[in-house]
């Protein structure tokens, strides 16, 4: 039976205690605002809480990737190496969770099942899977862009008698693959990451690999302590700065040529350079034209293409391992350690099912549809998610007239700067569909949203508006805005997660605003500026 759990006074519902869901709690007590928080884990951190497969670590510098609201702990904060791992940085989200006491605020182990719009009183009533039923003037959507799993719909799939797991929702005691034959189907980020780490401990380890990925060595390292001093030195202006650049991160000069002005050998010089220092964004941020150009992309994919040639010993295998479908950079590029080193193991195979798909899974492993039996005794799954829309789908979210998002989104996310959707008065999203979210230093992002809606609802409770609403208008020019951008650059040239192309019967849509950070938040400035232009607000 369902049960009413207090929502005496409760300004903001608050799905998902990940870094966006944290800081908004944060935030909006500052303003004034009684908020509760409701997680599906037992413990806050998000992604960095399911993601706990081996190898797991950020592929943003750990000074960049963290909070910017507390210079304190910007300075007191020790992150051990270049580049966080899940453990280090679950650490620190549980670390801002305790510091600034945001816990009391949060439920744990609670699905929100639904969200439904009240058009006479203004408020959003939402449900948990343990049947209690909140509500609140508005709610706040925190509920992560890659926070749905998704294993294939393979035949057989469940009839393995061996055991199986999803990088994305990963055993907390960990697994030991010591003596054991392991498959990983996937080759993004999550299973790259991974495989030098299971290679380590499994007998006998089989790739199953559908589309070779561009990944570029991390050069993880310990945290040098020079570098430490005097990145905490310019933090103030490293933050401020962060908001002019297209990533939300400063410290890297803008490009000012283009990859098919200069010669031949000095781009390559350049690429090896960039290649030795390690990290995407240096990569990507060579020359201007690097991912507007197909020939100007070109010279850097074949730079590493010829990396992984000259790394990988047997060339059938390193040929299967070069990308050849999309161009670097409009897929999540991806960092690794020892990846394509990996594979001059001996008891490490690389099968290519591009053109020879996993026709079954079986009790005892995996056939191919030659006919190849590959028996296993474990299954990994490196097989991405349903990402930015997959997590708000799966929410029975109901606005004005009873609309359902799932509808509303049927041939692809439509949204006003990411942060609302027309037709879903009161209801915000972090980083949504159409915002620069994962296309960005994520915890920036995720900042910038929430505060940019805690000053929103500010504004218009200020003025005595309790409806605040996306108007229709805006929400189609945002959108057709976001798929120029997106047309102008390689970015939809390739079938990646960013255009749904990863989840079959999923709408082709390029998702995330490409546009760089430094002009969608001008964008929210100017909003802003003319008295929240685009969104609509009645008492
Ligand atoms: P992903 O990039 O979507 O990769 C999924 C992999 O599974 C792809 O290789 C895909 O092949 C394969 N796959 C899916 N269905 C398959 C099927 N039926 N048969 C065979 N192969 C199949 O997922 P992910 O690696 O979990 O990464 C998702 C995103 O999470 C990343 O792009 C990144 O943004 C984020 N992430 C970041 C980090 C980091 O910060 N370092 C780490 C992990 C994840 P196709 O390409 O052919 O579809």
């Amino acid at each position: 039976m369902a049960t009413s759990n207090s929502s005496e006074g409760l300004d903001v519902i608050i799905v998902g205690a990940g870094v966006g869901g944290l800081y908004a709690i944060h935030k909006y007590r500052q303003l004034g605002l009684k908020v509760r928080a409701f997680e599906k884990g037992d413990d806050v951190g998000g992604t960095w809480y399911w993601n706990r497969y081996p190898g797991c670590r950020c592929d943003v510098e750990s000074l960049e990737y963290s909070f910017s609201f507390s210079p304190e702990l910007d300075q007191e904060w020790k992150w051990p190496e270049r580049y966080g791992n899940q453990g280090e940085i679950l650490k620190y989200v549980q670390h801002v969770a305790d510091r600034f006491d945001l816990r009391k605020d949060i439920q744990f182990n609670t699905t929100i099942t639904s969200a439904t719009f009240d058009e006479k009183t203004s408020r959003w009533t939402v449900t948990t899977d343990k049947g209690e039923t909140i509500t609140a003037p508005y709610c706040l959507m925190a509920t992560g862009n890659l926070s749905t799993p998704r294993k294939p719909d393979i035949k057989g799939i469940d009839s393995f008698k061996g055991k199986t797991y999803h990088t994305g929702l990963w055993p907390h005691q960990g697994v030991d693959f010591t003596g054991l034959r392991v498959g990983v189907i996937g080759t993004g980020s999550s299973g790259v990451q991974s495989i030098p780490i299971i290679a380590k401990q499994a007998r006998q380890l089989t790739v199953f690999q559908r589309t070779a990925n561009f990944s570029l060595p991390a050069q993880n390292s310990p945290m040098d302590p020079v570098k430490e001093a005097k990145h905490k030195a310019e933090y103030p202006e490293r933050r401020a700065g962060a908001v002019n650049t297209p990533f939300a991160i400063a410290g890297y000069p803008p490009p000012t040529k283009s990859a098919l002005e200069v010669s031949e050998a000095e781009r390559n010089a350049t690429y090896e350079k960039k290649w030795q220092e390690g990290g995407s964004i240096s990569f990507l941020y060579a020359y201007t034209d690097l991912l507007t150009n197909k020939a100007a992309n070109d010279t850097a994919s074949e730079f590493v293409r010829n990396k992984i040639r000259s790394i990988v010993k047997d060339q059938e295998t390193a040929e299967a391992l070069c990308p050849i479908d999309h161009p670097i950079g409009t897929k999540r590029l991806i960092l690794d350690t020892n990846y394509y080193e990996t594979y001059n193991q001996p008891h490490v195979k690389l099968v290519n099912i591009r053109n020879n798909a996993i026709a079954e899974i079986t009790e005892w492993g995996i056939k191919t549809a030659d006919g190849k039996s590959y028996e296993l005794d474990v299954i990994v799954f490196a097989t991405g998610f349903d990402a930015m829309t997959g997590a708000m789908k799966e929410i029975d979210i109901k606005g004005s007239g009873g609309v359902s998002i799932r509808d509303k989104w049927k041939d692809g996310p439509q949204t006003y700067l990411g942060v609302m959707v027309a037709g879903f008065p009161n209801m915000f999203m972090v980083t949504g569909p159409q915002s620069p979210g994962v296309k960005s230093q994520m915890i920036f992002s995720c900042q910038q949203h929430v505060d940019f809606v805690g000053d929103m609802i500010k504004y218009a409770r200020g003025r005595q508006m309790r409806r605040i609403e996306a108007s229709r208008m805006a929400e189609i020019n945002w959108v057709q805005h976001n798929n120029e951008v997106a047309n102008s650059t390689l970015y939809p040239l390739a079938n990646s997660w960013y255009m749904g192309a990863n989840i079959p019967g999923k709408p082709r849509i390029f998702m995330p605003y490409v546009g760089g950070v430094q002009n969608y938040v001008a964008k929210c400035n100017e909003v802003v500026q003319k008295g929240y232009e685009g969104f609509e607000m009645s008492a």
